[in-house]
């Protein structure tokens, strides 16, 4: 997701840990995880009404048992005051199940502990506080919208919510008439009822993170924009915002294309662009994209952002961390595939310009939060987003490409991608695939730029002297030595001569042969290199 500070921030909240754990050692994302276990896929049916914000839902999940097990949980915000869950029925298959439901968590213990496939209905209602936002759009129609990013399905779906376990699902929306219905998945079906309600169920086969599920109910305009290798790319946006909206997310179509011819192929069954409210400048909700209300201006606006979070669907959505300390994964990707999208389109100096601006926030961002990137003292999902994860991750796949080599690197992308598609990732996968692709060891790379904080602190002077520039370079920091090759821009009358150093000490002296002096010199003229010049 894209996070715009200046908006809706009334909406984020600071979210308790969900998880205490009492002197833990190695701090960092605690779920507990359930290996034994694997949801195989939820059927989320939801009656959504008009006279209060009460929902009621049936969710009926496949879990396959690998082990024996005496039981496994889901997780569900239960009720208190207000806001929250009752839990009126937990089955396995049509029988009353054994369960117990506080600290909103189910914990079911089915009937035998033999492995396969068992199927559980849990029956729920209530009002969420969160995960799905009932409000009003800025036209002031009723909507409702999921925007689940990190960890809110559980205010509104039972479920394993942590993107460790993905699942096939499928939503059936029961909803007065006059609602457009647009949910992650292919609309299989549009039922009239009677009595003025409809049904609209969609299905997604392919995996999903609870993360990034989501319905949009309201009144829509939407419209299929094009069909781009089978996949079809769709606008949903406010009916007062239609020519605009249909206008601004067109570019979806471009962005799918290059995508999929550059890295392999979409996943899930459709990509649809909607306008909606979201605590985020957009959500990359599995095919079903969620974009702040007023990213439509009919002025062309928000393609980056469209990039970013198309891209997500490859990274973050198909291809996913494993761990929440990993999310630069997802993050540093969508930042950085944007820009490679950008550069396609714009040429080499957009790319150089939005890493500029990158690189300008990453030095920031350390000065106040020496961390790395993979931070594992982060125990909390909404604190592992950062300059760190975004920037700072965009500029480390920046860097990759550069000692790899475009061919190489674009190949380790499409390994990468075809070997973790519809599956989870961690960092050490991603170093082997990229090892494999360009037949060296990474190691060192990736430690430094990935488990280290920091980045080169840069002092340096040149000189000229017996047909020579000799250049004096000195790393600041303290903590770490970086090794990096650094390209050395030599300019004279306009004309410039780049020259490509390894640096691996923390003082060095390179001399270049040249004929004559340069008017001057600069460092990484081709924005290589994370670095910080020092005066
Ligand atoms: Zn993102």
């Amino acid at each position: 997701m894209k996070l715009y500070f200046h908006y809706h921030k009334k909406h984020i909240w600071v979210i308790a840990f969900f998880f205490l754990s009492i002197g833990e050692i190695v701090a960092q994302d605690l779920y507990p995880k359930n290996e034994k276990v694997d949801v195989q896929d939820y059927i989320f049916n939801l009656t959504l009404n008009d006279d209060n914000d009460q929902i009621k839902g049936e969710t009926i999940i496949n879990v396959l048992f690998k082990e024996n097990v005496d039981s496994f949980v889901l997780d569900l915000v239960g009720k208190s005051g207000i806001y929250g869950m009752d839990v009126s029925g937990v089955f396995e298959g049509n029988k009353p199940a054994n369960y117990t439901f506080e600290n909103n968590r189910i914990n079911i213990s089915p009937s035998s502990n033999s492995k396969g496939i068992k199927t559980f209905t849990i029956l729920y209602e209530g009002i969420p506080q969160r995960g799905l936002v009932i409000d009003k759009t800025k036209f002031g129609r009723r909507s409702f919208f999921g925007d689940n990013w990190p960890n809110l399905a559980r205010h509104w779906l039972p479920s394993v919510d942590h993107p460790y376990d993905k699942a096939s699902i499928q939503f059936g929306i029961t909803a007065p008439e006059d609602y457009d219905v647009v949910a992650t998945g292919k609309k299989i079906e549009e039922s009239n009822l009677g009595n003025g309600q409809k049904l609209t169920v969609y299905k997604e086969p392919a995996p999903v993170a609870m993360k990034v599920v989501t319905i949009g109910v309201t009144k829509f305009a939407s419209r299929l924009l094009d069909v781009v290798h089978d996949i079809p790319v769709s606008a949903w946006v406010y009916p007062e915002n239609r020519l605009e909206g249909f206008s601004d997310y067109k570019v979806a179509s471009k962005v799918l294309e290059y995508f999929i011819d550059n890295i392999g192929p979409y996943t899930f069954a459709k990509l649809a662009n909607m306008q909606a409210k979201t605590q985020w400048g957009g959500l990359e909700n599995a095919g079903t994209i969620a974009y702040f209300e007023d990213s439509v201006t009919g002025k062309n606006t928000v393609e980056a952002l469209i990039a970013h979070e198309i891209a997500h669907q490859w990274f973050g959505n198909s291809a996913t961390e494993n761990s929440w300390n990993h999310v630069w994964l997802s993050e540093g990707f969508a930042t950085y595939f944007s820009i490679l999208y950008l550069e396609h389109v714009y040429g080499d100096e957009k790319r150089k310009d939005e890493l500029a601006l990158d690189r300008k926030q990453v030095i920031d961002y350390y000065k106040q939060n020496p961390s790395p990137i993979v931070d594992l003292t982060i125990k909390d999902p909404m604190q592992v987003l950062s300059i760190n994860s975004y920037q700072k991750g965009g500029w480390v796949l920046n860097m990759l490409r550069h000692k790899l080599g475009d061919e190489v690197f674009w190949k380790g992308i499409r390994d990468y991608y075809k070997t973790y598609r519809d599956a989870n990732v961690m960092t050490v996968d991603f170093q082997k695939v990229m090892e494999k692709a360009c037949g060296e060891k990474l190691e060192s790379f990736f430690q430094q730029w990935l488990f280290t904080k920091g980045h080169p602190q840069i002092k340096w002077d040149w000189v000229y002297e017996n047909g020579k520039v000799k250049i004096n370079l000195k790393q600041i920091q303290d903590h770490h030595t970086f090794k990096f090759p650094l390209e050395i821009g030599l300019v004279k009358d306009d004309e410039i001569k780049v020259v490509a150093l390894e640096v691996d000490e923390q003082s060095e002296v390179f001399e270049i042969n040249i004929d004559t002096k340069p008017d001057t010199i600069v460092l990484d003229p081709n924005y290589w290199l994370l670095f910080e010049e020092k005066p």
